[in-house]
């Protein structure tokens, strides 16, 4: 080995945080992995790399990875044998073609559509195409029904992390873990030394709750509740931005009628908070400009209409004249792609839509 096959990499961490990886330097010498670090140049993670980033090293030459197809000739046991692609390939062929396109579903695993490039999806999906067969998205297990809840009220662009750092006076972390997107905290961090205040929603203490100054703790599943009843606040309370729905929204009189009965007595009952507290995170939401929500970006939505708190949930900046502002709207979600603005400047105002019928504009 000598010092000319030595060379530095820049390329990307290849876990699946969003909405940015990190960048990252790597030492390759004669072919191996000798040491990897954050890349301080990247513009967005300027060297940060957290504790799974780190630990990437152990994936190469880690003798516990899969390398080679397995086959299991009884299901009931747990006896593999390896074979070779070929005879792998053959196998797959033969099943799928025993079955028909009609009964076979193409489903990528998490790890290939997120670390494994889109390339490795695309090429599914082509390959499902010509065959006539299903192709199933990975997102839909989880993220992708918070994703849809948010796509039909319309509020599928994000704000920045940075935006977030610099301009937002409340952020509310809502089911948010930043474990699950390290790269955001220090973002948080800098708003909260800035004076911003960080209120986090969740169902357990996480480690978001460390970096907040007001934590309610709710039931699981409770989410649409608790959002039901702080519509309800802001708007019997008449808190709401009307010049802001009146110019950007429809449906407002329909959300107004079906909130009425979701008062925080009757959401006290269904996520376990006391009835002011409730209140008071309405009024506290409603009177601070910018606010911003941070949606968590899967175990929310995994459970029977799940999906309907990212609706209830993405109703909150509209009423409240939070969209389309820096520092407002919604937070960087797991996921989720950030465009505030337009290719022209313009501020994407995304709208309400609460119930079947009333459509977004
Ligand atoms: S936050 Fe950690 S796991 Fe995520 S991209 Fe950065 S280093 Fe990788």
């Amino acid at each position: 080995m000598s010092a000319v096959d030595a060379k530095i990499v820049r390329t990307m961490c290849p876990m699946n945080c969003h909405p940015t990886f990190c960048g990252m330097q790597v030492e390759v010498e004669s072919g191996r992995l000798k040491t990897l670090s954050g890349d301080k140049d990247n513009p967005d993670s300027a060297g940060f790399l957290c504790v799974r980033g780190r630990a990437t090293s152990e994936i190469f030459g880690n003798p516990k990875r899969l390398l080679y197809p397995q086959i299991r000739d009884d299901r009931r046991t747990d006896i593999w044998r390896r074979v070779s692609w070929d005879e792998a390939l053959d196998f797959m062929a033969k099943r799928m073609r025993s079955a028909g396109p009609e009964a076979v579903g193409l489903w990528a695993g998490h790890g290939g559509f997120t670390v494994g490039s889109a390339v490795t999806v695309q090429l599914m999906q082509r390959f499902a195409h010509m065959y006539g067969c299903q192709n199933w998205h990975p997102a839909m297990v989880c993220w992708g029904l918070g994703g849809f809840g948010v796509g039909l009220t319309g509020a599928l662009k994000v704000n920045t992390k940075e935006d977030m750092a610099e301009n937002s006076n409340m952020i509310v972390l809502w089911g948010a873990n930043i474990s699950s997107q390290p790269n955001t905290a220090r973002h948080i961090v800098a708003a909260r030394r800035r004076g911003a205040k960080v209120i986090t929603i969740d169902v357990r203490r996480t480690e978001a709750a460390a970096q907040s100054d007001e934590v309610f703790l709710i039931r699981p599943g409770s989410d649409a509740a608790f959002a039901l009843a702080v519509m309800h606040v802001i708007v019997t309370e008449k808190l709401h931005d009307s010049e802001f729905i009146e110019a950007h929204t429809v449906g407002f009189a329909e959300l107004s009628s079906h909130v009425l009965p979701f008062t925080p007595a009757w959401a006290a009952a269904e996520t376990g908070l006391e009835e002011g507290q409730i209140a008071s995170f309405a009024r506290a939401y409603a009177s601070t400009r910018p606010a911003m929500i941070l949606l968590g970006g899967s175990s929310m939505h995994k459970s029977a209409n799940g999906w309907h708190a990212a609706r209830a949930i993405s109703c909150l900046p509209a009423l409240t004249g939070n969209f389309g502002v820096a520092g407002g709207g919604l937070g960087p979600r797991h996921g989720a792609h950030s465009a505030a603005m337009c290719w022209c400047g313009r501020p994407l105002i995304p709208t309400v839509l609460w119930r079947s019928g009333v459509i977004a504009r």
